[in-house]
């Protein structure tokens, strides 16, 4: 009998960066802001001027002025351990989740999402990472 052919993940972070090249969009939650002053060793008030913007959504992460987020260093993140939960949750977001469309654009978006894997092959693989 043959071996099962096996199958590329659906997601493999490839550490390329790119998701950290957004426009805005992050936008920590107060004890996110609490948890990333005390990593950077700074007071809260020097993170927000420095670090953070206020949008119409409330304090975001400021981007360079290059482009990409303030904390990103190469392809790195300067406060990954406490980096806010939209970070750690991508590609998993709810609207990724639960719309067929936006899945399609996130698989352009990001390289370590197999172009060939489907949106159910997308849930089947998040659910069996998250129970
Ligand atoms: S864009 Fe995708 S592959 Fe690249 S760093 Fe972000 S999550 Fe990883
Ligand atoms: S906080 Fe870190 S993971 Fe989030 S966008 Fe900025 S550099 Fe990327």
């Amino acid at each position: 009998m043959p071996a099962p052919v096996s199958k590329s993940p659906v997601f493999h972070c490839r550490q390329c960066g790119e998701c950290c090249q957004g426009k805005g969009g992050i936008l920590p939650s107060p004890v996110e802001r609490g948890l990333i002053a005390l990593y950077l060793k700074i007071p809260l008030s020097v993170l927000i001027r420095d670090y953070l913007e206020e949008t119409p959504l409330g304090l975001a992460v400021k981007n360079k002025p290059e482009g990409g987020c303030i904390f990103q260093v190469g392809t790195r993140c300067r406060i990954h351990p406490v980096k806010p939960r939209i970070c750690r949750d991508w590609p998993f977001l709810p609207a990724i989740l639960l719309h067929e469309e936006e899945f399609a654009a996130a698989k352009t978006a990001c390289a370590g999402l197999e172009p060939n894997s489907s949106h159910t092959d997308f849930l089947t693989f998040w659910q069996t990472k998250v129970i």
